[in-house]
């Protein structure tokens, strides 16, 4: 009998340990995945799920439907580069350098870019296996050491700045005009893989759909693996170029012709994870940059019923479209008055991740999972608009109050007004009721709170002002 007890024993030993393998194994596979969709100078009104009358988004809408609307999401900054950076290190760009009151973003001839040791989004996934791809515009500098590859991308594709940079004058009207009908040749931007450039002047009719059919490989190229993709589309920026399907297709004219080849391009991607079973273990995310460039007339957005647009600090230059996606996990609905912001990404993904935050440096994102995934208020109450190397204004809850006040692209000076302006963000939406002479304990209480957060602000080099 002594026999097959031992022979009992060993089985029992042997199946536990492969039980205790297999488990590991459904911990590493269960690893979510992660997408960014990340539109540029889309508004927060450009959406018929955030009411635009003219611009058909089914696919938007449906993601929005299936998963959480943002009332109150704001992008990190109201420019390009500031928000990218925000976006994915989790820290204002005021912390990395990539902010300045002299330069608002890079340009294609500037020596800076994100500094080596800022730790992006991709950087921490990485380590900790997964695959990570960047399409799109990038942004984030083009010398050697700033590329996407130098900060844990595996593999890059786009057009490493705005589409409207390069502008060849020997081409195409002068000035604002070149931009009413805009022709690819008139704009000699570099179309990137990896570090290498794969065409000049990049098409930028086809770039919405190569960007698409790029991601759709990367995500069943990676079907068995965790991955993070980052798909930053350059489009709705100006100058407006749209695919030869989309083209004449909107009531909203050109500009509502490409927000609808974007809105095809979140339907491909979702259904291209639906197909793929990849649903139930992936978060999708959909934001934009900032809020919409107004000085461009309608080949601008809309901010809805928001004030200004992109280079301002009124609510119509960050608060953006946010729409959170993961079927089964995160709550179907809209979320209201709640803030939320594309700094919270990077600690959120961290801990769906089992990532632990970097102890060394301040970071000024909060994990969105409460707000996700439970029936909480979400972590934040606080948010600080930066203007440049400044904080302007700043929300706590339903109030906003502004420090400093200027016009996104006027030529007029700063305001700095005696007693800040203050707006019920609940109320008034719009700001354009000033409470601030019936709340100045309110205004005490968000100036304090500026003060806290401008002490922990450490002098860093400049990359923007480096030539
Ligand atoms: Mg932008």
């Amino acid at each position: 009998m002594q026999t097959p007890l031992r022979f009992t024993r060993w089985l029992v030993l042997v199946l536990g340990l492969v039980m205790v393998g297999a488990l590991e194994v459904s911990a590493a596979a269960k690893l979510p995945n992660f997408v960014v969709i990340f539109a540029d100078d889309l508004g927060y009104g450009d959406l018929g799920c955030y009411g635009h009358p003219t611009i058909r988004t089914p696919n938007l809408d449906r993601m929005a439907a299936e998963g959480m609307r943002f009332t109150d999401f704001y992008a990190s900054a109201p420019v390009c580069t500031p928000s990218r950076a925000g976006l994915l290190t989790g820290r204002l760009a005021v912390r990395s350098g990539m902010a300045s009151s002299k330069r608002r973003v890079l340009f294609p001839e500037s020596k800076g870019g994100l500094p080596a040791n800022e730790i992006t989004t991709a950087t921490a996934l990485k380590a900790k296996g997964y695959a990570t791809a960047a399409v799109g515009k990038w942004h984030l500098g083009v010398v050697p050491g700033t590329l996407p590859t130098s900060h844990g991308f595996d593999s890059y594709f786009g057009i490493p700045y705005s589409n409207d940079m390069n502008r060849d004058n020997t081409k195409g009207p002068k000035g604002r005009e070149a931009f009413w009908e805009p022709k690819t040749e008139y704009w000699n931007n570099p179309l990137m893989r990896n570090e290498e450039i794969i065409e000049r002047p990049a098409d930028q009719n086809t770039l919405t759909k190569r960007y698409t059919q790029e991601s759709v490989s990367i995500i069943k190229a990676n079907k068995d693996k965790p991955f993070f993709l980052y798909l930053a589309h350059n489009l709705p920026h100006v100058p407006l170029f749209v695919g030869k399907e989309y083209r004449g297709t909107s009531r909203r004219g050109l500009y509502g012709d490409v927000v609808e080849e974007i809105d095809w391009s979140v339907g491909q991607i979702l259904e291209t994870l639906r197909k793929e079973k990849l649903a139930d273990n992936t978060l999708v995310f959909f934001t934009s940059d900032n809020g919409p460039w107004l000085i461009f007339n309608d080949h601008g957005g809309s901010a809805g019923l928001l004030k200004e647009g992109k280079g301002s600090t009124w609510d119509g230059g960050q608060r953006v479209p946010g729409i959170a996606w993961w079927p089964g996990k995160v709550r179907a609905g809209v979320v209201e008055g709640s803030i939320a912001s594309t700094l919270d990404l990077f600690p959120t993904f961290m801990k769906l991740a089992g990532v632990a935050m970097p102890k060394d440096r301040e970071y000024d994102g909060v994990d969105m999972g409460p707000l996700l995934f439970g029936k909480g208020k979400g972590n934040r109450d606080f948010f600080p608009y930066y203007r440049d190397v400044e904080v302007y204004a700043a929300r706590l809850g339903q109030y906003k109050a502004h420090f400093a006040t200027k016009s996104a692209y006027g030529k007029d000076p700063v305001v700095r007004p005696e007693i800040p302006e203050l707006y019920d963000m609940g109320v008034d939406p719009g700001e354009q009721f000033n409470i601030a002479k019936q709340h100045p304990d309110v205004i005490e209480k968000i100036r304090e709170l500026v003060k806290q957060h401008e002490a922990s602000i450490k002098p860093v080099e400049n990359q923007l002002e480096k030539q």
